[in-house]
């Protein structure tokens, strides 16, 4: 079924620009954007997330209806499910979801409130929105090169990538099968499950520094062969992107060694799971690393991390992922960069003067709370302006 739609940006641009036709949101209306903040610190990180957006909308002449809806755990105690229908249809008369985090904490995952929590919930909202491609931003701050485990000299050649990774195909999605001592896994693709990923990764590169970096393992894989058919065959309407390609091994190497190199890498499902997960150690906690999934028509916006127990109800927990997630938003599914580009500008501001919490803090200084991090982003907004 995958196959046969069209490609993420392609598509999503009329849908949306219908949707906001028949719903009257943005220009002159408010845009209505799902809350879904589920578990853990998903609630206390999406209020700062709400906070920035709604100090921001003034300042740029736009407004957000916020329509809240319950998933994972809180939409059990609820609904007695993970993804109950009310919350696919909250979603569905969006124009964004924001989604925080699902899940409990380990000791309690046989209890059927946690049982399967995460995979309901996700796979819920990838099936129910066909998001069929995920964007991570991997960003280090120069601030907090104290953060994270790459040499100084390194981070001083500025990180700054995004890592898309196609959701739907590949390896995960195949046919399983053992058979007593003998086991396979079919990883199959056909060109439109992967002209959805290299089309948003060739318009993010135009929209960056411009250069696109095919990972794969085109040496032994015949699926690799066609996504470098299908990337060659793209890349003479994107004139203006440096295309590349290298092998996944080699990738993990250059991601610690030379991850300055890096400004968009676009790879499927199997390699990008593991070469993202890789990238998210980079920035120094999970806490500063916003994602997307995006789709059809309707986009969704989390962080990377999970509910994190551990630092549930105690105002300590770093809200910049989902703070930075309102920006990826704002950039992607309605349309508004320079506001997205503002509240990326008093994230970095905010660490920059030092304004951390526990998770990034430099030694010896005083971390900020969860809700002291959300105030200095929206004063540095204003300082801005
Ligand atoms: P986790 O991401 O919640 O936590 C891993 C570590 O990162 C912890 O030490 C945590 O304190 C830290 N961390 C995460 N987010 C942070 C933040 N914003 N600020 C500061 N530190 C932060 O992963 P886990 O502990 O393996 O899983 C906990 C629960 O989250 C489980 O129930 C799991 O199923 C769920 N989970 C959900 C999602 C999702 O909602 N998409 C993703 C991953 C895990």
């Amino acid at each position: 079924m995958l196959g046969k739609l069209a490609p993420v940006s392609r598509c999503a641009r009329p849908l949306r620009a219908l949707a906001r036709t028949l719903s009257g949101s943005g220009a002159g209306g408010a845009w209505k954007v799902a809350v879904l903040p589920g578990d853990g610190i998903g609630p206390e990180v999406m209020d700062e997330a709400i906070k920035v957006l709604e100090h921001a909308g003034p300042l740029f002449g736009q407004s957000f209806e916020f329509d809240h809806a319950h998933v994972g755990g809180a939409a059990y105690d609820a609904h007695g499910e993970h993804f109950p229908e009310s919350t696919r249809q909250t979603c569905e008369a969006s124009d964004a979801i924001l989604f925080g985090s699902v899940g409990g904490p380990v000791d309690e995952q046989h209890l059927p409130k946690w049982k399967d929590a995460e995979k309901n919930a996700v796979l819920g909202m990838r099936k129910a929105f066909d998001l069929a491609v995920n964007v991570r931003p991997a960003t280090v701050y120069p601030a907090l090169s104290h953060a994270s485990p790459l040499r100084a000299d390194i981070v001083a050649k500025g990180v700054d990538m995004v890592i898309v990774r196609e959701l739907l195909g590949g390896l995960y999605f195949g046919e399983h099968r053992t058979d007593g001592d003998k086991a396979m896994d079919v990883c199959e693709y056909d060109v439109d499950q992967i002209r959805r990923p290299l089309e948003f990764a060739f318009a993010a590169a135009k929209q960056r520094r411009g250069r696109l970096t095919v990972v794969d393992k085109a040496n032994v894989l015949d699926t690799s062969r066609l996504w470098r058919r299908v990337a060659k065959e793209m890349a003479p309407s994107h004139p203006e992107v440096e295309l590349e390609f290298m092998y996944v091994d080699n990738a993990a190497m250059q991601l610690i060694k030379a991850p300055s190199h890096f400004d968009v890498i676009v790879t499927e499902n199997l390699f990008g799971d593991i070469l993202s997960d890789a990238a998210s150690v980079l920035p120094g906690s999970l806490g500063l690393m916003p994602s997307a999934s995006l789709g059809g028509s309707k986009f969704m916006y989390e962080p990377s991390g999970g509910s994190a127990p551990d630092l549930t109800g105690k105002d300590v927990a770093n809200p910049a992922a989902q703070i930075l997630c309102t920006a990826m938003m704002l950039r992607y599914s309605l349309e508004q960069p320079a506001m997205a580009a503002a509240i990326e500008a008093a994230v970095s501001s905010t660490l920059a003067a030092g304004i951390c919490t526990a998770d990034i803090v430099a030694p010896g200084v005083t971390p900020c709370g969860t809700r002291a991090f959300g105030d200095a982003v929206c004063a540095k907004l204003s300082e801005a302006k």
